[in-house]
């Protein structure tokens, strides 16, 4: 059991806290369950760009998944190896390609024809050749929430089975591009093993196609997407998504490689906060806290939901509350109609599961600073990224006034 109480007092509130020693578990659970074929986990690093926690990644044989040039950059920083960094997104500007091919990365995730040819042709101009992937649209509905569902055909992202085939030939055909890698991602906190397995035996069945055509994929990129348990989800076994993907993947020699976020880091995280003021309006009870949704939004954004654990006050009587920070916004909210004892200034309120896409989500609305983020390892705590101070805060405006 970790002792927030005096993490809080150590550090102060609002505060981040990552458990990595719960990160390297994760990891190894995860390389254990893919260990009968050859396989590369690229962290996605947009679920927690602190750099600690990437070298940490890199530390366990990680490689990572990235969504822009400064988490490419990021990566490298830390000392994550070129042949483990994969770009991926929907749009990529001119300047992100030439920087990730110029570093020599394994591959570049496409999601458009004309995102090839620009590929295609920066690649001509520093007289390379770029190793690229494809991200397919399966069109399978991936049961979650609509904002972070992907693998449809009404979502933003990759490219329908027909013009995937299309790109390939093109690919091949070009004397600056290498078509080495097939991706999917479909959504994200996933909690059904079918999505996965459908999206698995069609991107499969394509890449025999490819063959045929003398395409030879070396990389199978299932994407991330595996769900964790926030409230009461049942979780999918990795023993069983990892055999759902071999049996797609039978007869062929790829190497498996997969884009988890939320599941490596996501339990790993917790938010502390502490009760500033109790209120109530009529019968609504309100618990007011110092973090807001600056700091945490995915109540705010997609309705999350944190379970939330008054610290040191196990005993009691309970009521239902509102736990809300103190943005100027209705959707300033951690919980709604929670049961939680009475609370008083001062008293510690724990979210739980809250390592992936908080920090990374975080913002200074409100001229609010960004908080603090502490590393626990083995016992010990550290600080991996110092709370943010005014001087921070009007640093890149100052010398304009
Ligand atoms: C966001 C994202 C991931 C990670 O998703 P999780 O649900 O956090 O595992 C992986 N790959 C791509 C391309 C992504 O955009």
């Amino acid at each position: 059991m970790v002792d927030f109480s005096s993490l809080a007092q150590k550090y102060g509130t609002p505060l981040y806290v990552y458990n990595f020693d719960v990160i390297a578990q994760k990891f190894v659970a995860l390389k254990e369950a893919f260990k009968a074929r050859k396989s590369l986990v690229c962290f996605a690093v947009k679920a927690n760009s602190n750099l600690s926690v990437l070298k940490h990644i890199a530390s366990l044989g990680a490689g990572c998944d990235c969504v822009s040039i400064g988490e490419v950059k990021r990566a490298l920083h830390v000392g994550i190896p070129k042949y483990k960094i994969i770009f991926s997104g929907v749009g990529k500007r001119d300047d992100e390609i030439e920087e990730a091919l110029k570093n020599d990365i394994l591959m570049i995730n496409l999601e458009s024809e004309e995102e090839m040819g620009r590929v295609e042709m920066i690649a001509k101009a520093l007289g390379i050749v770029a190793r690229i992937s494809i991200r397919v649209n399966p069109n399978i509905d991936a049961q979650t929430h609509p904002y972070i569902s992907t693998g449809l055909h009404e979502n933003k992202f990759g490219v329908d089975i027909d013009s995937a085939k299309r790109m390939y030939i093109q690919a091949k055909n070009s004397a600056f591009l290498d078509p080495v890698g097939i991706h999917f991602h479909i959504g994200s906190q996933i909690t059904q093993i079918e999505p996965f397995r459908e999206a698995a035996l069609v991107l499969a069945n394509l890449v025999r196609n490819l063959k045929s055509l003398k395409i030879d994929i070396k990389f199978f990129d299932i994407g991330g997407g595996v769900g964790i348990q926030y409230k009461d989800e049942i979780t999918i076994p990795l023993y069983d998504y990892a055999q759902a993907i071999f049996s797609a993947l039978q007869g062929l020699d790829v190497t498996l490689v997969c884009e988890p976020g939320r599941y490596l880091v996501g339990d790993s995280g917790y938010f502390l906060t502490r009760v500033l003021y109790e209120k109530h309006n009529g019968h609504k009870r309100f618990v007011i806290v110092d973090g807001a949704m600056n700091d945490l939004i995915r109540p705010s954004l997609y309705g999350a939901y944190h379970e939330i654990e008054a610290f040191g006050k196990e005993e009691g009587e309970t009521s239902l509350a509102d736990v809300v920070g103190p943005i100027c916004e209705s959707g300033d909210f951690f919980a709604k109609n929670v049961e939680l004892p009475r609370l008083e200034h001062d008293d510690l309120l724990v979210i739980k599961s809250a390592g992936a896409y908080g920090f990374t989500m975080s913002s200074n609305y409100n001229s609010r600073n960004r908080v603090a983020e502490i590393a626990l390892e083995a016992g010990k705590d550290r600080v991996i990224r110092k709370r943010e101070s005014f001087e921070d805060l009007i640093d890149l405006e100052k010398e304009y006034v």
